[in-house]
């Protein structure tokens, strides 16, 4: 029977078991389309990073011997949309069946369900063979519970795939080693240099070009510094574990001028695109580990091993269990715009200036600088919760939506409610002044709340607290925070909130 094999964007899974065997009656469909690169305005460094993954997939799957027909996004023939694709290409094959594999994002899932009955075959999905868990495993585990904690949730996933236990206990004698992955990094121990890839983009990037996609942010064609092929994607792992693992934990809430990067492994890319899976790179770490136990404290591995099993699995886990209303969601009634200045870093703020205008240089941040610089600031002003995953969705080359909205709606904005964060990730200058050294340089004065050097932070943090406590009196963690507002002074609150609402009015001026 002759079958017609689509492969999204997304799921560059070479080790997948449809590759297996060469079969002369299958082929696969694999297509850069319009739908895809305007869907949201993205960074270039992410519709390039894709796009040349995709390439890279389709000539390994031909050097196997598989028939592929690929499109690229300056065809004449692409029809740029996803439908439009399907049929076309259903009818110039001559195929009596048509698979896929399942879609990560809901909005794929909800098309490819309404193109399957339209195409009069007979159709089959097929699991990515990439996650840990499947689409509903965490939506059983939590069945019946008042709460979805991600300690939990993480515990079993230790427990059932048998990572860093002994004889049924957590290895190290803890489950979780949060409280020691908070260290400053103040010049030692030295990170290494970031490992480098060199790829020249410049055909590709010409081609997005002249085929009308907008897009924003930066990029050296001639350098191009991502992983793309599934091979470059091992060597990153291997550079993580013999040259960053060793202090990932410890600095994994550290953030620094000169450093964009720290100890991150900067895999999120690699796995998010499927060339990586999470089980090569949990197993390569733990085996790494294995010969290394001496020298590397079982702090970094937990910590490192927390974010993939834990809150990478948890993620997508929440997000089947609550897609589609999950978008939604505005559970403290947020409606600013976010500010001009998320598009082009220019603010007197150094840790915003730093954190943007090093996200529009690179597509990427690392998670402290997401949750409590860009969040944490875009929150306190109230921003609709729209706006701000418009941003993360397209401006980091990681960013897909299963990941995307449970972070930044969820953890981030809190939208939700308090489905993901126990409690909004929101703080003063103190927090960014304790994990970097942004405020050294800073226009303003992480120590001043209010006058032309109070930090921003200062005043909308306190506003934020006053503004939204009826949403936070029954949360116990909110409790200390409620009680030191309740004993401000009235006229200081008074002070604070005025600096707030000129902030939130005015952001460009700050
Ligand atoms: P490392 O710090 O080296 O961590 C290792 C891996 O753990 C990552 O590659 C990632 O796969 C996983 N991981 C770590 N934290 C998380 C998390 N909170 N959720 C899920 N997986 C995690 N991650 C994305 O992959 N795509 C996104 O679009 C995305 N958007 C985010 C938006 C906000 C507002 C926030 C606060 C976080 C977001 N994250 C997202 C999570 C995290 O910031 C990135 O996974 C991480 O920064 C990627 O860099 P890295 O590979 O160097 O990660
Ligand atoms: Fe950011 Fe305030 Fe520190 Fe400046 S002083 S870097 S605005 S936290």
């Amino acid at each position: 029977m002759k079958i017609l094999r689509l492969i999204l964007g997304d799921q560059l899974n070479l080790e997948h078991s449809w590759f297996n065997e060469v079969d002369d009656s299958t082929t696969y469909l694999m297509a850069e389309l319009r739908q895809e690169t305007d869907y949201v305005k993205h960074h270039i460094q992410k519709v390039v990073a894709f796009f040349i993954s995709m390439r890279n997939f389709a000539k390994e799957l031909e050097k196997k011997g598989h028939k592929v027909i690929y499109l690229k996004i300056g065809d004449p023939e692409n029809p740029q949309d996803l439908e439009k694709l399907i049929t076309m290409y259903m009818e110039h094959s001559g195929a009596e069946k048509f698979e896929y594999q399942l879609p990560d994002e809901y909005r794929l899932d909800s098309q490819l369900q309404s193109i399957c009955p339209i195409l009069g075959v007979e159709t089959e999905s097929y699991d990515t063979e990439h996650f840990y868990t499947t689409r509903h495993e965490l939506k059983d585990f939590f069945k019946g519970k008042q709460q979805l904690i991600m300690e939990s949730f993480y515990r079993m996933m230790r427990k059932k795939h048998d990572i860093l236990m002994v004889n049924g206990q957590p290895k190290g004698s803890k489950w979780n080693f949060d409280q020691s992955n908070r260290k400053k990094w103040k010049g030692t121990p030295r990170i290494p240099q970031e490992k480098m890839f060199g790829v020249d983009v410049s055909a590709v990037a010409q081609q997005i070009r002249s085929s009308g996609v907008e897009t924003f942010g930066n990029l050296d064609e001639a350098n191009f510094n991502w992983p793309v092929s599934r091979k470059d994607c091992l060597l990153m792992v291997h550079y993580f574990c013999e040259h960053l693992l060793k202090y990932f934990g410890d600095y994994q809430d550290a953030m620094h001028t000169d450093e964009k990067f720290l100890f991150h492994s900067r895999l999120s890319f690699a796995m998010n695109s499927k060339m990586l899976s999470p089980k090569e790179v949990v197993n390569q770490v733990l085996e790494y580990y294995d010969h290394h136990s001496h020298e590397i404290h079982i702090s970094q591995i937990e910590g490192f091993i927390r974010q993939i099993i834990g809150w990478r699995e948890y993620m997508r886990g929440i997000y089947w269990k609550e897609m589609p209303s999950y978008r939604d969601h505005n559970k403290l009634g947020n409606y600013n715009k976010l500010p001009d200045f998320y598009w082009t870093g220019h603010t007197k703020m150094n840790c915003l200036k730093q954190a943007i205008q090093q996200s529009l240089d690179t597509a990427y941040a690392h998670h402290i600088q997401r949750l409590m610089v860009t969040g944490n600031f875009a929150l306190l002003t109230q921003t609709h919760p729209d706006e701000v995953d418009q941003w993360y969705l397209g401006i980091y080359i990681d960013a897909v939506e299963w990941v995307e909205i449970t972070n930044t709606r969820g953890m981030s904005q809190f939208a939700d409610g308090g489905l993901v964060a126990t409690k909004p990730y929101v703080s003063s200058a103190n927090y960014i002044n304790k994990m970097s050294n942004y405020c050294t340089d800073c226009h303003y004065s992480p120590k001043q709340k209010t006058g032309e050097q109070g930090c921003p932070f200062n005043a909308l943090y306190w506003n934020f607290l006053d503004e939204k406590k009826e949403y936070f009196v029954n949360n116990p963690r909110m409790s200390m925070m409620l009680n030191l507002l309740e004993k401000k002074d009235k006229p200081e609150l008074r002070d604070l909130k005025q600096r707030a609402r000129d902030i939130i009015q005015n952001p460009g001026k700050y």
